[in-house]
């Protein structure tokens, strides 16, 4: 029996890019030698995306659309593509052909020779201009150096993994804050990288503002490093410390009554903003406990095309 791919594509007002998005790729699944079918997770778009995808599949029963009831976020609609997906290979990428099709051969070459996750690692990207790259490439030494498990930097959105690591992010991993390309390059199984360079967007523009972009760089330190929180334990003893060198300065000079206001002010100011820095990186990790305690759901689905009644939310 022929293989399946999967490929899962997010949408969010991408009405200019679809169609050319779906000519460009479905004319290389039909090259290659697995069967395919085309998951569109409609994020809760505004624009007359939905429509086109409705008409996407009513024209072919392989393209199957699973549609929001809002929008819920990029990788929210990545994990509802993984789970209406029923591939032997899944590929996530995204609508705006910043993500080559021309790569899909390839990938299917890296599962026939047994790799279970596929890394697509982008060697330039066009788009993003010199602060977007930057504050990436920052991003990644920090978290690098902030948490036990391994990041690639340059990693994207874009990559591909077998039906088990699948279902091993179907079943666990079901946390509400996080980070999906983290998860995919730390639950082991053979792993590749494959290159490839990001193109400018065909149309429309990023969805993703700086502000989210931050958001989202927050939360990844807060799910996958605990030494923010330890950081009060440094504060304190680098306080005490600095309070015994002055009480041993100041006893020593015996000086009378020290002139100090500037300094006492200076220090002050410095230990407060230490103090709130703390309380505010404690006041992170509790709003994602309080998230993930309420457990609501990562996404919700109003409508499905092509996939049956099969309607799950989760
Ligand atoms: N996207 C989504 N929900 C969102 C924002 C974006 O599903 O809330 C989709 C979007 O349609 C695109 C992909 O995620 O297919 C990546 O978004 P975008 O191209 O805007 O990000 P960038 O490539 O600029 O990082
Ligand atoms: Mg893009």
């Amino acid at each position: 029996m022929r293989r399946l791919l999967s490929v899962v594509v997010s949408v969010y007002n991408e009405e200019e890019a679809l169609a050319q998005f779906y000519q460009v790729t479905e004319g290389i699944l039909n090259t290659i030698s697995w069967d395919y079918e085309l998951v569109f997770v409609n994020d809760g778009s505004r624009d007359q995306s939905l429509p086109i995808l409705n008409h996407l599949a009513d024209s072919n029963p392989k393209v199957k659309v699973v549609s929001f009831s809002r929008n819920f976020g990029h990788e929210a609609a990545m994990i509802a593509g993984i789970d209406y997906s029923q591939g032997d290979g899944i590929i996530c990428m995204d609508a705006d052909l910043q993500h080559p099709p021309a790569c899909i051969p390839e990938i299917i070459r890296r599962f026939e020779d047994g790799y279970e996750v596929i890394n697509m690692v982008r060697t330039k990207n066009e788009s993003a201009g010199w602060f977007k790259n930057m504050a990436s490439s920052a991003f990644y030494k920090l978290i690098n150096a902030l948490s036990d498990v391994k990041f690639e930097s340059n990693a994207s959105d874009f990559f591909a993994i077998s039906r088990n690591v699948a279902a091993v992010l179907k079943e666990n991993y079901r946390e509400k804050v996080r980070f999906l390309r983290g998860y995919v390059q730390n639950v082991g199984f053979p792993k590749t990288t494959i290159e490839y360079e990001a193109r400018a967007r065909v149309a429309g523009e990023s969805k993703y503002s700086i502000r989210k972009l931050f958001q989202f760089s927050v939360n990844t330190i807060v799910c996958f490093s605990n030494l923010p929180l330890k950081l009060g334990i440094f504060a304190g003893i680098f306080a005490g410390f600095l309070g015994l060198v002055v009480l041993v300065y100041t006893l020593f000079t015996r000086s009378g009554a020290p002139s100090g206001y500037a300094t006492i002010v200076i220090l002050n100011c410095f230990m407060f903003a230490f103090l709130f820095l703390i309380v505010g990186i404690i006041g992170e990790y509790i709003s994602i406990l309080f998230t993930e305690l309420k457990d609501r759901p990562i996404y919700i689905v109003q409508n499905t095309r092509n996939l049956g009644e099969n309607i799950k939310n989760s």
